[in-house]
Parts: C-alpha cells; structure tokens; sequence
C-alpha cells in the first residue's frame, strides 16, 4: 500500500528534520513520529538538565502525547529518494562442477588476454582446473593429492600478476594480491602474514565462504629468501616463509575483518585456507646463475664434458629452473614442498610487445581507439609506429610495463589537441612521430568523405 510506496523515501527526523540517511536509525515512535538518536538524546539531557524529570511530562496540563502530529508534513518533492544499496546488482552465479572450464577452454580464454607464456597459460590452466574440481567435490581430504599451490617465476613486466587476475576474473572467484615484501613476521612493524587472507575477505565482500575459495597472489616472493651471511634475527626473510607454510598448508585462521591488524575493536572471522590456492611469483634476479652453475657441473663430469661458456647465451635458462636452483636462492624447502607446481614464463622479446599492444581483447592501444571514436575520429597506427612503440619498451627492461607509460606520454598530446578541430575524421600514429622526428597525420572529415564516394 502507501507504506510501501513510501518505503523508498527517506524518513525524517520529527525535530531537526534530516534524513535518516545522515543521521543514523531513527527512533520510531507512535503516530508516524521518528526522532534521531541526536535529537533524543537532547531532548534527555534538557529534561534532566532543567531538574524536570522526562515521567513529569505526563502530568503537564497542556501536554497530550497524542497530539504531535505526523511527519508526513513534508511534501514528497522535498524527500529524498533513499539510494540504491549495492544488493541490487546481480547476484554473480555459485561456480559449480559443470561451470569450471576445461583446461583447453581455460586456456582459450586465457589467449583472448595473455599473449605468450603459451606452457605458462598451460600450466595455470591444468592445475587450477584440477583444484577446482577438488574443492566443488569437496576431495580435498580424501585423495592425498597435494594441494595445487603454484611458484611462477618469471620477469618483471612479463605478466605474472596478470594472469593471475584474468584467470580469477574468468573463474569469478575473490583475489587478493600481496607483495610479500610488506610481510614481516608476527609482532614486528609490517603486516602479519594473516594480513593476506584479511585482504581475501574484502576481496569477497566479508563472506567467509567467498573467501575460502579465492585465490592468494603473492608477488615478489624472492624479497623473502632467506638472507646469507647476517647474524641479525631474519624477520622479514626466513620468518615470514616459516609463517606462510601453515597457510599454504591449511589451517583455521582467525583474521581480523576490515581492517590489517588484530586489535581489540576488530571483529574476528574464522577462515579455513585449505580450499584456497597460493600463487606466488618472483623474479628471481640472477637466478641464472645458479642454474648455469649447476648445468655446469652436471656435463663438466666425463667424456661429454661440455664448454664452460655453452650456457652463456643461453636466453631461456629460466625454463630449466629447478626446486634445488630455488633453494640455492635462499627458499627454505618446506616452502617449496608447498608449492608443488612450478613454472616459469618467457622474458618478452620485441614481437611479443607488438602482439601485446594489438591483439588482446583490452589492449591499451584499442582503449584509445574507442575513446576517440567516441569523438568520431578514427585512430591508426601504422606497423613501424608498433615497432617503434615496442624497441623503445624493451629500453626500459621493465617488459610489457613500459608500454602503458610510453602510450600516455604521446597520446597525451593528441587526446588534447585532437578534440580541438570537428574537421579531423582521422589519425595516424606513425614511426616517426614516436621516434620524435615527424609527426602524425591528420586526415579532414571532408577529404575522407570524398575518398568514400
Ligand atoms: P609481472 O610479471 O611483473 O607481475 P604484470 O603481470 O604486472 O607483470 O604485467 C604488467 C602489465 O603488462 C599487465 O597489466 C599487462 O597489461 C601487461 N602484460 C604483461 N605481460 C603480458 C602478456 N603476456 N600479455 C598481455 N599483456 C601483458
């Protein structure tokens, strides 16, 4: 009826008369009257504060309780509709058994985003799957299959994290993205290792069976290797892998909510983070060294002795990586026998770079092309310009990360000047305008016309 009509609008405060949007819970009264907590607890501190007691009122003469009248005193176009809260989006689909994609599908996926890393994009795809099926049929426990925790190591900019996210994204499950670098262990400046799954639970909106099916990206784990030749207490290094095991493991963690510190006015929840799948990924500078000197030794012993120098070239080392490599490096092996599935991804050469500006279904350089189009203006580039994009990238050796900051560096000019003149219908980015010795070409609406016809 009218109730429900009104259902949408704020309710008033009967005595100051904001909306209960900015004042907290009203208080509801007999006949329509709503009171904030504010106003109530004035009109208390008055009664009490002019020594006439609030049970006095009802012996006042002239003062009948009844009489106040409603609030519907204020017109509707003065009320103000209550904003939309966020449970009216679409309730996302439960993942079930006959939800999680094959491998191969998974993989097809992961291509419309991920160019390269094709055994990466292989790898992630199998062993995820794999998890999946396990936890919706709830084995975890009952095949001693070891969980399929994962090590990626690969180069910076060579899209760790971002295959991390995709794959989340396509399996539409929470992810929470930490770099192991602020960890530091229990009762020292830095974040608890529990702070990872605090972040998980956000990710999955504070529900705890969201989160205990998410995912755990840790970046940069080679910071928290193990340090050589120090006599001080380890505790952003050693400590920190000793702290991760239990949760790699699963174990029931009691994690703050909302907030990166247990403290005494934060709520706690129970997680169990057995169900949950670490990834962690690294770097590993230099870590071709350890592998160039174990390949070394292996073929330095009898008739096929090889040449010192053979692995020296040698661009995929990384490829060969071993667990015996990474505890070289300074990994404790508890750790790594936690994270049973290890791969690494391929450095990005030139090429790839192009094929990443062009082909993936978001690519930065499509994005700008849909933003000017919305001008009517169409943006070209021309194949020495993507070249030229690309070499000046691989300057930076800081792989596909460079390239966003090269784009906007030059975009930024066009996507001022551009809007400027209606008369330009199209514009090509070319090689030497990135190389800063031309400039692009403009073509006008009117001779773009005459070209159709
Ligand atoms: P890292 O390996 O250091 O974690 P990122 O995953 O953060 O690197 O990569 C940085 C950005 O570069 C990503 O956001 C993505 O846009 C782009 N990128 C990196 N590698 C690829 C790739 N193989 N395919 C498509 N884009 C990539």
């Amino acid at each position: 009826m009218d109730n429900n009509k009104d259902d949408n609008y704020e309710k008033y405060c009967y005595l100051c008369r904001r909306p209960e949007s900015s004042v907290g819970k009203l208080i509801y009264m007999p006949n329509n009257i709503n009171i904030c907590q504010d106003c109530m607890q004035k009109t208390f501190d008055s009664f009490s504060g002019g020594g006439m007691q609030f049970m006095d009122l009802s012996n006042m003469p002239n003062l009948n309780m009844n009489q106040f009248t409603p609030v519907n005193d204020i017109p509707k176009s003065q009320k103000v509709k209550k904003k939309k809260e966020k449970e009216d989006k679409k309730e996302e689909p439960e993942m079930t058994l006959s939800s999680i994609p094959a491998p191969h599908e998974m993989k097809a996926k992961l291509d419309e985003y991920v160019i390269g890393q094709e055994y990466a994009k292989k790898v992630i795809s199998v062993a995820v799957y794999n998890h999946y099926k396990r936890v919706l049929t709830d084995t975890m426990d009952d095949i001693e299959i070891e969980k399929s925790n994962m090590l990626m190591v690969g180069p910076t900019g060579s899209g760790k994290t971002y295959l991390v996210k995709t794959i989340a994204r396509i399996l539409n499950v929470p992810l929470a993205i930490t770099d192991a670098t602020t960890l530091t262990e229990a009762g020292y400046i830095g974040d608890d290792v529990e702070s990872v799954l605090s972040k998980l639970l956000a990710a999955a909106d504070n529900d705890v069976e969201k989160a205990e099916r998410g995912i755990v990206f840790i970046d940069e784990i080679d910071k928290i290797a193990k340090k050589r030749n120090t006599n001080s207490r380890d505790v952003s290094g050693e400590a920190v892998q000793q702290g991760l095991l239990k949760l790699l493991e699963g174990a029931e963690v009691e994690v703050p909510v909302g907030a990166g510190s247990k403290n005494a006015m934060v709520p706690l929840a129970t997680i169990n983070t057995r169900n949950i799948l670490f990834i962690c990924g690294g770097a590993f500078p230099d870590i071709e060294d350890i592998i160039k000197a174990r390949l070394n030794k292996q073929s330095s012993i009898g008739f096929q002795a090889d040449l010192k120098d053979k692995y020296d070239k040698d661009n995929n080392l990384l490829k060969q990586v071993t667990v015996e490599d990474l505890r070289e490096f300074g990994m404790i092996p508890e750790f790594l026998g936690r994270l049973p599935v290890l791969y690494s991804l391929d450095a990005l050469d030139e090429d790839m770079l192009v094929k990443i500006l062009k082909e993936p279904k978001n690519a930065i350089l499509k994005q700008y092309q849909k933003l000017l189009s919305l001008d009517g203006v169409e943006l070209k580039f021309n194949d020495g310009a993507y070249h030229a994009i690309a070499k000046r990238a691989m300057e930076k050796k800081t792989g596909a990360r460079a390239l966003r900051a090269i784009i906007e560096e030059f975009m930024l000019d066009i996507m001022y000047q551009i809007p400027r003149d209606d008369n330009i219908g199209r514009v090509t980015i070319t090689q030497e305008y990135i190389e800063g010795t031309g400039g692009p070409i403009l073509e006008m609406r009117g001779v773009l016309a005459l070209e159709q016809n």
